[in-house]
């Protein structure tokens, strides 16, 4: 049979088997063309919170679409564009004042980093340095490479990729060494911000640490005059528990990153949020001090338009609930795995469970991953571990049932795994 000419990413062609085609998604299904329904226990890569096609967002999307295609957002605005950013300042930890549109997790976070150094360079205090904390991913752009983890995903690129300053991961028991780090960062005095997976550090391995940790770096980016940028492009609309993960710690950053759920994962769209004193240094008479930054799908309005939708479904729906039961059903069925010699790290954040599968050899390339994907593909299952690291993350519709039949797929595989027939 003749190859597609598709590329897709992070995928060894010479390796994997013929993609499946999906001809419909539904609630917390991926359809196939065979009629087979998948459970989509990673809401295709974390995108789709209250399940595919929400009624609610395909009809703003339809709507939108028969008012607007794009719109230049240079001189020009929308409505849809408007009244989101309205929503999105309501909604978000109180101080975030602005919001500047883009079109992906990664741009999101590109442009926070470009607020945060022309926030400084327009006070004419220059600073030049990123903090950021070991095993985190921001994206895969070069300035979100940069930042992120360092390693065979981003090793041919790295003579593109800038140098930040890494903090450890805050292992339990050892929290203080990454305080400790961050501070002996910060009294150089170059740092102009620190950017951080707030809580769970997603692609990294789904590691998570306390809310008490962040609060506490982010007293200190403030001793030192420095900014917090949150990442929330996976852990925001209540992924990790509540709307942002940052309301955990108590903390308001300088700038938030979210995507993703922002249109409840129907259409791409990204919003960085800041406070008045960055939106502030950006505003004056001489040009040199604009924020240089677009691109061309900027507000897309039909994007705008779902995410609006998104905004409604949170304020009238009770999606709170919804995540609240997900993770007490998560709490319940990973406690078969507390004390299984099987597992290691069983933990959780929300609507988040994660589990390590005790291999000899761990990490991303881990034999195990392609093996557990292949049997939780077997049996209908969308489930994607990070090397060894198994992990759900289903939209807040999924059924007690389908969740069990996760639970219990894991449960097999790891006897299989075990029994070496995997
Ligand atoms: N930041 C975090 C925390 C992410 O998890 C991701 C993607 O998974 C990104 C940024 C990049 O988002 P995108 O893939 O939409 O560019």
């Amino acid at each position: 049979m003749k190859r597609s000419p598709v590329w897709h990413p992070f995928t060894q062609h010479a390796l994997e088997p013929a993609m499946k085609r999906i001809a419909k998604t539904d609630g917390a299904y991926l359809i196939d063309e065979d009629g087979s329904r998948i459970i989509d226990a990673i809401s295709s890569w974390w995108v789709i919170t209250h399940g595919h096609r929400h009624p609610a967002i395909m009809e703003a999307i339809r709507g939108a679409s028969e008012t607007y295609d794009q719109v230049i957002f240079a001189e020009y605005t929308h409505e849809p564009a408007e009244e989101l950013a309205k929503g999105l300042i309501e909604i978000a930890p109180s101080g975030l004042e602005h919001v500047f549109y883009s079109d992906s997790g990664s741009t999101a976070v590109e442009v926070a980093l470009k607020m945060a150094l022309g926030y400084f360079h327009n006070a004419a205090a220059p600073r030049g340095r990123i903090c950021v904390m070991e095993h985190g991913y921001h994206g895969d752009t070069i300035g979100t490479m940069s930042a992120g983890e360092r390693g065979v995903f981003n090793a041919a690129y790295r003579p593109l990729l800038f140098a930040v300053d890494r903090l450890p991961f805050p292992q339990a028991g050892r929290e203080q060494e990454t305080l400790d780090a961050f501070e002996a960062c910060c009294v150089s005095g170059h740092v102009a911000a620190l950017l951080i997976e707030p809580l769970v550090l997603g692609a990294g391995g789904m590691k998570m640490y306390p809310a008490g940790v962040l609060a506490e770096l982010k007293r200190i980016a403030e001793r030192h005059g420095s900014l917090l940028i949150a990442d929330e492009v996976m852990t925001g609309w209540g992924r990790a528990g509540t709307l942002f993960a940052c309301e955990q710690a108590g903390i308001v950053p300088d700038i938030l990153c979210t995507s993703k759920g922002l249109t409840g994962g129907a259409l791409p769209l990204a919003a960085t949020l800041c406070t008045a004193e960055i939106f502030n240094a950006h505003l004056s008479t001489d040009r040199r001090k604009t924020f240089f930054h677009s691109s061309s799908y900027t507000a897309n309005p039909i994007a705008c338009a779902a995410a609006v939708a998104n905004l409604a479904i949170w304020k009238t729906e009770p999606v709170r609930e919804r995540t609240g039961a997900l993770s007490e059903k998560h709490r319940q069925r990973l406690a078969r795995f507390a004390a299984d010699p099987r597992f290691r790290n069983v933990r959780q954040a929300g609507t988040i469970a994660a589990l390590d599968l005790d291999v000899p050899a761990g990490g991303y390339l881990s034999d195990a991953g392609p093996r557990l994907r292949a049997f939780f593909r077997e049996r209908k299952l969308l489930i994607r571990p990070l090397g060894n690291v198994i992990y759900l993350m289903p939209p807040y519709c999924v059924t007690d049932g389908d969740l069990d039949r996760a639970y219990d797929a894991i449960d097999e595989a790891a006897s299989v795994f075990a029994a070496g027939k995997l």
